[in-house]
């Protein structure tokens, strides 16, 4: 079973992952596989792209060169990590995948949603999720939090206006609406137990759990 967890900056993505994962490693154990994007769980190469395209110093990068780093990205990641630990029978949990670069790519750098669909196409041959837990929160609320709770994050993201949130959450959104039987939209503006409790119930059924 192949799950993303997706959603955009200041979500709470890390801290319910991290619950998730607490309360699914005593059931699964060696079963569970947890990984996350751009790079991958001991993925050299892919975390290797990572560290290149997250480095703040490389402010030159052109957005069409960002978008195909996070491709190449992805796509040693599945044939690496993501597809050998699917042959072995695993459950493999990834922090982003493919919508990610279609919101924040295409969307949020205004590539265009197809123009990143397209090359995503060829990295990843049709490869997609089981399901996908989208933790949906407006983008100025995840702002707002994470402008009170993380200042070591405020400056890179300082550089990306309230804008561009806006236009990553309607990227989402517009997939999500494409796709409504694999997205499982949980209401992230909840306090957290409360978002983890909807996630855990959200995905117990696709874990036959
Ligand atoms: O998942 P996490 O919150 O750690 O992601 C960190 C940042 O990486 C995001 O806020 C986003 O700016 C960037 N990102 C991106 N395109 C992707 C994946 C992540 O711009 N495809
Ligand atoms: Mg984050």
């Amino acid at each position: 079973t192949f799950i993303s967890f997706e959603g955009p900056d200041g979500a709470g993505k890390t801290s319910v992952l991290r619950a998730i994962v607490a309360r699914l490693q005593p059931v699964l154990g060696e079963r569970l596989l947890l990984t996350r994007e751009p790079g991958g769980t001991g993925n050299k190469i892919a975390e290797a792209i990572r560290d290149l395209v997250l480095d703040p110093a490389n402010t030159e990068m052109d957005k069409k060169t960002e978008a195909l780093l996070y491709a190449a990205s992805r796509r040693q990641h599945l044939v690496q990590t993501i597809l050998p630990a699917l042959a072995a029978d695993k459950v493999v949990i990834t922090d982003r995948y493919v919508d990610s670069s279609i919101a924040y790519q295409g969307g949020g750098r205004e590539i265009g949603t197809d123009a990143v669909t397209a090359i995503n196409d060829f990295a990843i041959e049709g490869m997609m999720p089981t399901a996908t837990v989208y933790l949906d929160i407006r983008p100025e609320v995840g702002l707002n939090r994470i402008q009170t709770t993380r200042q070591d994050e405020v400056n890179r993201l300082d550089v990306e206006a309230l804008s561009f949130h806006q236009r990553v959450s309607e990227a989402y959104h517009a997939l999500a609406a494409k796709d409504p039987e694999r997205f499982l939209i949980i209401d992230a503006e909840q306090n957290l137990d409360a978002v983890i409790a909807d996630t855990w119930a959200a995905l117990a059924p696709v874990l036959d759990l």
